[in-house]
């Protein structure tokens, strides 16, 4: 049973995963593990501080819980926050990364946990059928990844911010640059009379940009390494296009 909890723009509090624990009866799901997504990609990849995840983990150890990090951005939050990734790390049990997304390695992800956490992690691999003699060659491109493509998420991150200013500057939608941390941008097109769905259509049908539809007004657009400064005028001349079009058919 998965228990969601309502943070602050991803962000929950210790008390709330205090409190989320639920009592031991043998009716309830028995509370194993806290989850925290690093970055929290549905609100604009806010990133989860060293603090925030130390206290988390003080109350891991409280109750016998693992700390869990979903760390699909990791080194997304490590380059934002200018701290290691291993510090943000340190007080997890577990954690996960992604090698594709911003490090642009077209497929792979790393586990990463105590010995017998990972020998453990190896039988459900193979159970669920991930049992891949030839894996070689993709760990080469994951590599690569962590070689080349880590000093350069800074670089996302300062087009993100460039989008974001774009984006905002257009009538009708909203959203606070200040807000955008790493590589993810999250806006509101309520003010365009276009729902999300729309403008995402049009900006793909006439410009050729792909931005991905959050939910209702809220879409979604994220900067990677096969992003140039180029694309992102691209991007904002789409959305604004998209807008101004909707304008003139409401007249
Ligand atoms: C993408 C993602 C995953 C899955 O990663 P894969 O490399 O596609 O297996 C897991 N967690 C989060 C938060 C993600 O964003």
């Amino acid at each position: 049973m998965v228990y969601p909890l309502e943070g602050d723009r991803g962000i929950f509090s210790a008390d709330q995963a205090r409190s989320a624990i639920r009592p031991l009866k043998h009716y309830y799901p028995r509370t194993r593990v806290i989850s925290i997504e690093q970055t929290a990609n549905m609100t604009g990849g806010v990133c989860w501080k060293v603090e925030q995840i130390e206290a988390l983990a003080a109350v891991a150890r409280e109750h016998d819980l693992r700390l869990h990090m979903d760390g699909a951005r990791l080194l997304n939050a490590a380059t934002a926050l200018k701290t290691p990734a291993a510090s943000l790390t340190a007080s997890c049990d577990s954690c996960w990364l992604d090698l594709t997304k911003g490090l642009g390695a077209p497929v792979g992800a790393v586990l990463a946990g105590s010995g017998a956490f990972i020998e453990e992690a190896w039988v459900f691999k193979q159970r669920f059928g991930g049992a891949m003699r030839q894996a070689g060659i993709i760990a080469a491109a994951g590599i690569y990844a962590l070689q080349h493509h880590v000093s350069r998420l800074a670089e996302d991150h300062a087009h993100a911010r460039i989008l974001a200013e774009g984006l905002a500057a257009i009538p009708g939608i909203r959203l606070d640059p200040a807000l955008v941390e790493p590589n993810i941008v999250i806006f509101d097109v309520a003010g365009t009379g276009l729902d999300a769905e729309q403008l995402v259509a049009r900006a793909l049908v006439e410009q050729g940009v792909r931005f991905s539809t959050v939910r209702g007004s809220i879409v979604r657009a994220v900067t990677h390494l096969d992003i140039s400064r180029a694309d992102l005028d691209t991007a904002v001349a789409a959305a604004a296009g998209a807008a101004i079009h909707q304008r003139h058919q409401a007249r």
